[in-house]
């Protein structure tokens, strides 16, 4: 991984430079909010965006996705349908690079996930560092996920006059080359090891105690009396599935058009909050109770991807404590369980 750099006023063009071959996706103002979103020009871009409220795995993963559609003409033909479309995500915040990044571990793993690897593989990452929280909730730096560190092809950090560049792969790399960026001097360096000095100083810690132990201290506490006392709060709304960065559940369907006989096998994105998820033939559930589905989400987020894969699925973006009309919060659970 190496570093470049790329002169502020040179940005624009290199970002519409890249709309004719790549449909470009970036974070615009959205209603006093910010959503990701196609953006025609790199002036639509908010580059001091506070975190969206649909993090951009939506383009990876959408919230309903065709998968194949069935014709009945000259005999059953089933016709997969994989989105190929050339696409740049530009702006990733960095707590959601790493939430792509989880994700594809997740869908390559085992039996994998051919439609998510097909857009991804399409797929190109242009990172933009942060300058400071963007919520209260938000405890990206108690999940270590204040920088980088895998899923992304450039990751650009603000030093005033120019960005410093991080290169993350090989298509990186071309990009870079077909932006013009340059080699990071001395100076450079110097300066993005100053802004990274000031980043991680200028974001709180929110969990009261090193997360390495959270795993352990999920352990300990699965017949902790918290879960029925969240049990009480939660409503099942499935809200903080639903903008979680790392989450991935769906759902399968299928849709007929009585009139010409085709039908289409579609996914939409699912909540392991929901009463029905874990609902099997035969009418049990091996998750009935709202106490055992919270849990179960907090074991994912704080334990089971950790022992997995290394790392947590949570980034600590603090989408699901904003989204909950409760005000259930992943970071005070994870505190509460401590004490
Ligand atoms: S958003 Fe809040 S109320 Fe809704 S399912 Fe999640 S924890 Fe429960
Ligand atoms: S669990 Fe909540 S804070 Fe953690 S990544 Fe998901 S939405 Fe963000």
């Amino acid at each position: 991984m190496g570093l470049m750099a790329i002169d502020k006023r040179d940005l624009s063009a290199f970002i519409d430079g890249l709309i004719p071959q790549w449909e470009v996706v970036a974070p615009v103002p959205v209603e006093f909010k910010y959503a990701f979103r196609k953006v025609g020009s790199f002036q639509d871009v908010a580059l001091d965006y506070t975190n969206t409220m649909l993090p951009p795995k939506k383009f990876l993963l959408p919230q309903r996705d065709e998968l194949f559609s069935c014709n009945p003409e000259g005999g059953p033909s089933l016709t997969p349908r994989f989105d190929e479309t050339p696409r740049v995500l530009f702006g990733v915040h960095s707590c959601d690079v790493h939430g792509i990044w989880l994700l594809d571990d997740i869908l390559a793993e085992g039996c994998s996930d051919p439609h998510y690897l097909c857009r991804r593989s399409n797929t190109l990452i242009i990172g933009l560092d942060c300058k400071g929280p963007c919520h209260d909730n938000a405890f990206c730096k108690d999940m270590g996920t204040l920088k980088p560190a895998g899923g992304f092809d450039l990751f650009l950090t603000d030093l005033g006059e120019r960005y410093a560049v991080q290169v993350g792969t090989g298509a990186g790399t071309a990009l870079a080359e077909r932006g013009g960026f340059y080699m990071a001097d001395f100076e450079v360096r110097e300066e993005f090891f100053a802004a990274w000095q000031k980043k991680q100083s200028g974001f709180p810690n929110r969990i009261g105690y090193d997360t390495a132990a959270l795993p352990n201290i999920l352990a300990e506490s699965y017949d902790d009396i918290i879960w029925e006392a969240l049990e009480m709060r939660c409503f099942d709304c499935g809200a903080c599935t639903t903008v979680c960065p790392t989450c991935y559940c769906f759902d399968v369907l299928d849709e007929n058009d009585i009139g010409t006989d085709r039908s289409i096998r579609y996914r939409r994105w699912d909540s392991c909050q929901l009463q029905d998820f874990a609902a099997v033939a035969g009418g049990a559930n091996f998750r009935g109770k709202r106490s055992d589905r919270l849990r179960h989400r907090l074991l994912r987020k704080g334990k089971y991807f950790k022992e997995k894969f290394g790392r947590f699925a949570c980034v600590g973006c603090g989408r699901c404590g904003r989204s909950c009309l409760l005000h259930i919060d992943v970071r005070d659970v994870f505190n509460q369980l401590k004490g």
